[in-house]
Order: C-alpha cells, then structure tokens, then sequence
C-alpha cells in the first residue's frame, strides 16, 4: 500500500479520537480531520503543480500540521525530503540541489531560512506555510480549494515515499531512497512491539524529520488509533510537564532522554504514573542506566531497538512481553521477514559463531533502495546479493538476542586490541560526577591510538579532576582500555537522533594540537 494509506487507511473509522494534539497549546487535530485535512491538502498541491515524482522538502520542526503536509504530499505523488528545522541556509540548499525538491513546506519563524537557501539552490516552484506569512500561501488557507482529489497511481515497490537524509554522524549526510513498501512494511513488522493503540498517548518529541521519529511517533500511533502530543523541540521540563498533563503512556526515546530520566533531580518534581512503556534506540544505551531509569520510574525494563535511515529504520526490538527475560543491554530480536549475518571483521565472507563479534548485515524489505544520485556509496553499501552492511559492530547469542558493540570505524584500535568507545562512554556515566561523556581516539606520543574522554561535569561536582577520572575508569577496565586524556567541556555535540557527533571532537583536537 502507499504509505498514506498504510498509516491513515483505519482514520475515518478512528472519527473523533484526537489523533494529534499540541503539546503546549493543547490544539487538537481528530482522525476525521486528519484523513479529511490531507485529502484536501492533495487536491491544492496537485491543483498547483505537484505531480508524481517531485521533491517537496518538509523543513519544520515537530507540529501537528506536519503529517497533513507529509501524506497530502505522498497522496499527490510526491517524495517528501524532510529537513532539519536547524539547518543553516547552506545546509538546506545543498539538500534542496541534491535531492532535486521543487517545492518547500516550511513555518514562517524558518521562512527566512528556506528563502534564502531557496534562492541558492534554484529550482523551487512555490514556498507554502504550515501557519501564516505574508506573500506565501498557508496549508491552511489551501484546505478550501475545490479542485478534486487527485488519483494518483503508486507503485509501493518501486516509488519513493520518503527521501530523509542520513544524519551525518560519519561522512556528508547522504539522501536515503525509502519506498511506500519499505516503511510500510516495516511498520507492520513493528505493530506487535509498539503497543500504543487508542486511548493511548505518545510524546512526539523526538523529531519527524528524523526516521526514528517519523516511524515511532507518527505512522505508528496514527496507524493504530492513539493519540500523539507534539513538542517542537525538547527541553526537559517542558517534557516532563507535557508527560503529567497530558497523561502520556508511551514513551519512543533516544539515550540522551534516558540519561535525563535516570540522573536528573527535576524528575522528581513532576508525577510520571501516566507512563507504561518506554523504548530507548538510535545510539547506545547502558544497561545499568536503563535499569536506573525504570527503577526510578517504576516501570518494567526499558525496551531498546536497533535501526538505521537505510533500515526504514528497525530490524531489532525487544518484543514487548519480554522486556523481563531480556538479557541486559540488548537491542533485541530480528523481525520476522527480516534476515542477519554477523561477519568476522577480519575476513567478511565469515560468519561469526553466537557470541563473538563482528559486523551486522541485513537483508530484508526494509532496506533501501539506495542513496539518491550516488551508485557508488549504494554499491559500497549493499552487496550483489541484497546484504545491507550496516558498519556496526555487534554479536548475538544463541537464543537470538542482539548487542551492539559500536560502529566499526569508531572503535579505538590500540596494539591489536579494539576498544569501543560506547563502552567507556556508559562506564564514565555511572560516576555520580560525571553528567554527559564522549570518547574519541587520539594518537599518542608512542603512536598508539588510545582513549580520550570528553566528560561533562555535575553540577555539583565542580572540582572533579582529569586524575579522578582516569582512576576511576583504570580501576573497572582491562589495562588496554584506560582512558588517556581527558577534557572537561560544557557539552557534548549531539545530533537530532541522540548519536555523539564524535567529529566535532576530533575538530576540536586538532585545534589544540596546532
Ligand atoms: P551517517 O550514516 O550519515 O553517518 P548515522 O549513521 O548516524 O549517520 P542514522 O541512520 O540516524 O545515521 O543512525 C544509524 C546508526 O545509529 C546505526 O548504524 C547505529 O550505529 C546507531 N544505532 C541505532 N540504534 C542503536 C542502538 N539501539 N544501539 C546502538 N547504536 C544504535
Ligand atoms: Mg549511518
């Protein structure tokens, strides 16, 4: 099916359930309005130009008025390439030349933003407004057109619903090519775990843009009947506060959030009782800092997934009655219709045995088409025969639970040993000084690459030093794993998704070598 009808085909029957709500204003959008709103909205997009196969960038933070403006769109035959709402002017014109859009939906505090870049990177038709700016049409106005609804002919296998741009934690962030058929099957694949239905309230606070929120908060709880409560942005009190007044009960977050759950004093504040499920993916997460966080929450273990952009995004989630049984740490099982290998690092046309490392790679109908425009990195990326290598580094045990490890261009290699900097990042957070932790490489004076830790500090632990840190790590580590430097900073660089910029951190090391 195409995905405006995979995710909105049961909204006319959902009537007057709120399908959306904002979360600081309370404005509401029913499932009648939903399914009413995007059907007009195609009708004035086509009506104006948009024919099949056209670009439209969606380039808005999080607000109720973005999934009528996503399924009118794939509704009038277009693929939408959704946008970071911080993206700088260059930024958004380098997306807007690469993935060919011809047309911007944005909101008028970005106006400026998307003109400007508009204007870089030519070959935009029309800027449209979720809300109102002067000389751009509204989303809002266009509901009133009369032109009829266009009949649009998807083919689910072949044609582009969704073109997100990978979030650039490793090289140039790259345009993703995901079909009707690959997120709607993977939303089907994840019905089962993500057991919000109506009745039941998701905070969209992780952003749509991304792949994680737009699978997690958008298409998977207006497919099912709950209700999602909007915030443009995180700021945590906000979210706390949006939790206790709108009674959310699930919880789709990054490890970021989760840090903030287990170790933040407001938390206490604000009465949580609504929650009764939290999924943590999209970087790596602690086993004993998931356990904290529930515990603190009274809540059943956290369950963790594993995806990627070229994954639509999941292929492992802890299935929901078994987040008690779950090994620790575990991002899950395989989802049915979905194959693995692990292969040996050293030689990739060996399988790994259960339990020891290597590199994952997927085959199934949520990998990618490919990288829009780039033969290249799609080939270097999925084999002859359909195997998407996935650059991280994970083991399974027999009874098919997986682990990641880290991604292997990111493991630390110090004299034929492999150190994954996740490991140390989750061991320097449970020292009650230390609120946020990256670790990078860098090379020593021996030319041997070791450890160096980025710690930010509590608080109230404003004369913890580089020497209590270093101890604090050699004492739970085998020797080749120490940390060798540290620098405290204000603030570790982080992506939308929660993902360590770690080459941020190496910019700032080669500053203070020169
Ligand atoms: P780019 O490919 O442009 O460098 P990116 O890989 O960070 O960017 P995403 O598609 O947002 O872009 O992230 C996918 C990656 O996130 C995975 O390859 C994996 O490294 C990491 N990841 C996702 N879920 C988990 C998880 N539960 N635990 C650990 N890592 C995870
Ligand atoms: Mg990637």
């Amino acid at each position: 099916l195409p995905i405006h009808e995979a995710v909105l085909g049961r909204a006319a029957e959902f009537g007057d359930t709120p399908a959306l709500i904002d979360g600081v204003d309370g404005t509401t959008i029913t499932y009648e309005q939903l399914d009413r709103f995007h059907r007009r909205l195609a009708a004035a997009f086509a009506d104006t130009g948009v024919e099949k196969g056209d670009v439209l960038a969606l380039h808005s933070p999080n607000t109720i008025a973005f999934p009528t403006a996503f399924f009118a769109a794939t509704r009038a035959g277009a693929s939408v390439t959704t946008v970071h709402p911080l993206a700088t002017p260059d930024e958004l014109a380098k997306q807007l030349t690469d993935s060919g859009a011809r047309w911007i939906v944005t909101v008028s505090p970005l106006l400026e933003t998307a003109r400007t870049a508009a204007e870089r990177a030519g070959g935009i038709r029309e800027i449209f407004v979720c809300d109102r700016a002067p000389g751009h049409r509204s989303l809002t106005d266009m509901l009133a057109t009369a032109a009829p609804e266009p009949q649009i002919a998807i083919d689910p296998v072949e044609d582009i619903a969704a073109l997100p741009y990978s979030s650039g934690t490793t090289g140039i962030p790259k345009g993703v090519m995901l079909t009707h058929r690959s997120i709607a099957t993977n939303l089907a694949q994840l019905e089962p775990v993500m057991t919000a239905r109506p009745g039941d309230r998701v905070l969209a606070v992780l952003p749509f843009f991304h792949i994680y929120g737009l699978t997690a908060l958008m298409n998977a709880p207006l497919r099912q009947g709950a209700t999602a409560v909007v915030l443009p942005r995180f700021d945590l009190d906000t979210f706390l506060a949006a939790i206790e007044t709108h009674r959310i009960t699930h919880l789709y977050v990054a490890p970021p959030i989760v840090l903030a759950l287990a170790k933040h004093p407001a938390v206490a504040q604000y009465d949580l009782s609504s929650l009764k499920h939290i999924i943590s993916a999209a970087a790596p997460l602690d086993a004993d800092l998931a356990r904290t966080c529930a515990r603190r929450l009274g809540l059943p273990p956290i369950a963790q997934g594993y995806g990627m952009t070229e994954l639509s995004p999941c292929t492992h989630i802890v299935p929901s009655d078994r987040t008690e049984d779950a090994p620790p740490g575990t991002v899950g099982k395989l989802l049915p219709g979905t194959e693995m290998r692990i292969v040996s690092l050293d030689d990739p046309s060996t399988d790994v045995g259960a339990g020891e490392r290597g590199e994952i790679l997927i085959r199934g109908p949520q990998v990618m088409k490919g990288y829009l425009g780039r033969p290249d990195a799609t080939a270097a990326m999925i084999d002859e025969d359909g195997w998407l290598h996935t650059g991280d580094v994970g083991h399974a045990d027999a009874g098919g639970w997986l682990h990641i490890v880290d991604r292997v261009k990111e493991l630390i290699k110090y004299k034929g040993f492999q150190v994954a900097p996740a490991e140390l990042e989750a061991l320097l957070l449970t020292h009650p000084g230390i609120a946020d932790a990256a670790v990078i490489g860098f090379y020593n004076d021996d030319n041997n690459e070791v450890p160096h830790a980025y710690v930010v500090r509590q608080p109230t632990a404003t004369d913890l030093s580089e020497g209590e840190v270093m101890t604090y790590v050699a004492e739970r580590v085998a020797p080749y794993k120490r940390v060798r430097r540290v620098t405290f900073v204000a603030g570790v660089p982080r992506a939308a998704s929660g993902k360590i910029l770690r080459r941020e951190l190496r910019d700032l090391q080669e500053q203070r070598r020169v």
